[in-house]
């Protein structure tokens, strides 16, 4: 195979193979952009040297072709010690990771190139010094695994607080010289001072990054493929860090935060590139490149509207000015906020750059959830201590932290934390990922802390400058000498950068209130995100329905647009006052006393049906007849046990006969007991009780459309007993209703074929049919062993949330495919808590379903994504 490709011979679409990075690095070179040359070693290669730890025959020539091609078309060879050519080696992943995986720079130095690289600079020692050391820094923390700190703190001290503009070459070349003693000191061995040398363990160690622990935490949350490898990117270096004619910046085409369109960046004169994403010093916004250099800035925005009309979407891009040149070193189009993404894709539709089906393509459901969110309350200001920038939008409240440990810490027991630093790096992830939200005193909006927030859709309030932050001392002070420790909450805003002390209270995002029925006609915002809703609206061919079991929940559900009531679940509305109830059914010894505890319960149901029927105003409701654990009913065992023993003689007859009921019933695995259908057949009256009930109701509310429901039915047999007697109340009172069932035990859907023959309609209750798929408690394994399965790869996400489609997802294809042969109109739905999920629901409209059923909350969100996967 082919494991190298020269940037003048790949494209964007080739991100498998080349990473994202290489890919639009070869598409910026085919666009005639200024990208330095350079060339990619593909996933391919490295998944080859992941799997045995050596690298795949025959990728040694290959690279070193490239790189003779690459050295005769700059006229310099590698290192070459009067002139010499020096190389970065990239990392960069089908999807990005950002700062994740390693990079190192300036290859190809050593102790004699470093002369030869400042005659070429026109004897800029300082310049050729400060690369040396930069390249031994970065080398050695990241190919060579030594402690950051170590280097860092030379250089800390070696400043001796002067800022690193002041620094001079004399004072560069001995830290060279620190440098290579702590590499001496760690490794046991010399740095190494050959050019191809250094560029191998660079790759090896690129290629390696792939599973630093970091980036497995990463990948595991933004759920990318832990297989996919990364490629490496082998590119002439140009340098940003040769005077104050040269800089790095990092821009957006349109703000990532608010989705307008202009400027947007920053820019750090001599400097190179990881000094401004690591937020290191404060940079300067784009603007004010324009005074420094305007032939720069020109080129600069013409190059960003050209790639944003290529693309047709916001991209983000690093750039660097080697002395008055403009270099392109890394495109791609750009993580956004929530809000951003609907309001860009809104903007593009209007500019004619994309339509409508594109733009709901482009936003997603988990980002209509995060729009969901409520914010700050207006009111908040009083207790403002700053304002930082909006790097990530969103409410977060919670104790201050001030290391991603004691994040990590303090969430595993359960407490809201915000992790507040000077800055973020890479190895702050873990503490990210626990805090709530994430405050910093230094960096811009392109800071790892900006980025990493945003892509995870995370509050971060970043660049607070008049925030002291210490560590060490695990406190910030704000002006007016507000001090902030460990353990004292905060609020942030993500949205406008405030941040406040103690809890502030939150309010309703309006995009919520627009779902309420509030069109505001000014909100930008709530006008994209109607435009997009509408036209997922239009497309979408499933129907959406909510699980609810009261009229209020069901009011709000078709506020959301709910198109009926898919699971309505019975067993609550026996809860609280009613308990009373239906313990005197499970006790009662005769038909009378069962009759009697009956016909206390049917009124009550009978108004319960009513306010739902009325609230759906002609739309159908699903009712699911009663599907308790019955021990959910009763009283614990134990206590009453307790209770009548600590009596002894004087205990009243019905506690001693609720305790024989109790220890009757009591159940080992009382989800795998009496339940569902099982109950109903076994309690004589309890069935045909709701079912009157809901029959009744729908008599005296005009246009009710009723389906009842059948839990766990596992055998034919079990729902004809239970129709037969449905139907026969219904002629009764003299009602329609439709009689189905929910699929939620393997064998149901096994024999679909012959449960279709009684079930008029089917649900698909994805709880139970996972539970009971795998074989684990619903209630139990999540926290008992699903970290370590997800660490180990068993599946990338919970099966509770994500539909499993391999195991789960057949049964339901044969269920729905055997259901529809014996009865072809035979409706389909899902009720259980995938119903709300995007990825469950893109899988229920490819297996054929009519409608998924979700809790009210997540109605606009599978109204989006089934808009999206008819698309
Ligand atoms: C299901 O099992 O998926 C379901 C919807 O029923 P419940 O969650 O009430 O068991
Ligand atoms: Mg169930």
């Amino acid at each position: 195979p082919k494991y190298v490709y020269d940037f003048t011979e790949g494209n964007k679409d080739l991100k498998d193979l080349l990473g994202g990075k290489g890919a639009n690095l070869a598409e910026m070179t085919n666009l005639g952009l200024p990208v330095p040359p350079g060339f990619t070693i593909t996933t391919d290669a490295c998944r080859r040297f992941l799997d045995d730890g050596t690298l795949p025959a025959g990728l040694e020539e290959e690279v070193s072709l490239h790189l003779a091609a690459l050295e005769k078309q700059m006229g310099r060879r590698l290192g070459q010690a009067d002139d010499p050519l020096l190389v970065s080696v990239r990392s960069g992943a089908k999807f990005s990771m950002p700062g994740m995986m390693d990079t190192v720079l300036n290859i190809g130095l050593n102790d004699e190139s470093v002369h030869g690289l400042a005659k070429q600079a026109g004897g800029n020692e300082r310049f050729a010094w400060d690369s040396y050391r930069r390249l031994i820094q970065m080398f050695g923390k990241t190919v060579q695994g030594i402690e950051a700190a170590l280097f860092d703190d030379a250089l800390e001290e070696l400043k001796n607080g002067r800022d690193d503009l002041e620094l001079e070459a004399a004072d560069f070349q001995r830290l060279v010289e620190t440098y290579k003693g702590v590499v001496r000191a760690q490794t046991g061995q010399d740095f190494p001072a050959d050019p191809h040398q250094q560029m191998r363990m660079a790759v090896k160690a690129v290629f390696d990054s792939w599973n630093a622990p970091r980036a497995i935490l990463y990948r595991r949350q933004e759920r990318i493929p832990a297989d996919l490898g990364t490629a490496v990117n082998i590119c002439s270096m140009v340098f940003g860090n040769c005077g104050m004619d040269s800089g790095t910046g990092v821009a957006f085409t349109r703000d990532p935060g608010s989705g307008h369109q202009g400027v947007y960046g920053d820019y750090l004169q001599n400097a190179q590139g990881e000094d401004v994403v690591a937020g290191i010093r404060n940079t300067m916004s784009l603007q004010e490149l324009e005074g420094i250099d305007k032939p720069v800035y020109d080129e600069l925005m013409q190059i960003m509207e050209k790639l944003e009309n290529h693309y047709r979407d916001l991209c983000d891009i690093e750039f660097t000015v080697e002395r008055g040149k403009l270099w392109m070193l890394q495109t791609r189009v750009g993580k956004r906020t929530a809000g951003a993404a609907f309001r860009i894709a809104v903007q593009l539709v209007d500019q004619g750059l994309i339509n409508l089906d594109e733009a709901v393509a482009r936003v997603t459901g988990a980002q209509l959830a995060q729009l969901m969110f409520p914010r700050f309350g207006k009111d908040a200001d009083s207790t403002k201590i700053t304002t930082g920038m909006n790097a990530s939008p969103g409410a977060a409240v919670g104790k201050a932290v001030f290391s991603s440990e004691r994040a990590v810490e303090l969430a595993a027991r359960g407490e809201a934390v915000v992790l507040v630093r000077h800055e973020t790096n890479p190895d702050d992830l873990a503490g990210m990922i626990a805090a709530q939200g994430v405050l910093t005193s230094r960096g811009g909006k392109t800071s790892h802390a900006a980025v990493v927030a945003r892509g995870m859709g995370k509050t971060c309030v970043c660049g607070a400058e008049e925030l002291e932050v210490s560590a060490k001392e695990r406190r910030f002070t704000a002006p007016g000498g507000v001090v902030v420790s460990e353990g004292d909450v905060i609020s942030i805003d993500g949205s406008s950068g405030a941040v406040y002390l103690g809890e502030v209270p939150v309010v309703a995002s309006p995009v919520v209130e627009y779902f309420e029925g509030a069109l505001d006609q000014d909100d930008e915002l709530v006008q994209a995100v109607h435009r997009i809703m509408s036209h997922a609206d239009a497309s979408r061919r499933l129907d959406v329905r909510a699980n609810a079991d009261n009229a209020e929940d069901a009011a709000r559900a078709r506020r959301f647009g709910a198109q009926g009531i898919g699971l309505c679940r019975t067993e609550h509305m026996f809860l609280g006052d009613r308990r009373q109830l239906v313990e005197d059914l499970v006790l009662a010894t005769s038909p009378q006393e069962r009759e009697r505890a009956l016909a206390a319960l049917e009124p009550l149901q009978k108004a319960d049906f009513t306010g739902i029927f009325q609230a759906m105003e002609g739309l159908p409701v699903t009712i699911r007849l009663i599907d308790p654990p019955l021990h959910e009913f009763l009283p614990d065992y134990t206590e009453l046990s307790v209770k009548v023993a600590l009596a002894g003689e004087r205990a009243d007859d019905k506690d001693r006969r609720l305790l024989a009921a109790v220890k009757r019933l009591h159940e080992q695995n009382p989800m795998l007991g009496l339940r569902g259908v099982r109950l109903g057949l076994v309690i004589p009256g309890l069935f045909a009780m709701q079912v009157r009930a809901i029959a009744e109701a729908a008599k005296a509310v005009p246009g009710a459309r009723a389906e009842i429901m059948i839990p766990l039915v596992a055998a034919v047999q079990e729902l004809e007993t239970v129709r037969d007697e449905a139907r026969a109340i219904l002629a009764e009172v003299g009602v329609e209703a439709l009689v189905g069932t929910m699929i939620e035990v393997p064998r149901a859907a096994l024999t679909a074929g012959q449960i279709a023959e009684a079930a008029e309609f089917f649900s698909f209750g994805t709880n139970d049919l996972t539970q009971m798929t795998w074989g684990f408690s619903r209630d139990d394994v999540e926290a008992a062993f699903f970290s370590k399965y997800l660490e180990l790869g068993v599946f990338g996400v919970s099966p509770f949330e994500s539909l499993d489609r391999d195991g789960v997802g057949r049964l339901v294809r044969i269920a729905a495919e055997e259901g529809r042969r014996t009865r072809p109109d035979l409706k389909l739905g899902i009720c259980g808590e995938h119903g709300g999920d995007p990825d469950s629901i893109h899988f229920c409209h490819q297996a054929g379903l009519d409608y998924v059923s979700c809790s009210p909350f997540r109605i606009p969100v599978a109204r989006l994504e089934a808009g999206r996967a008819a698309l």
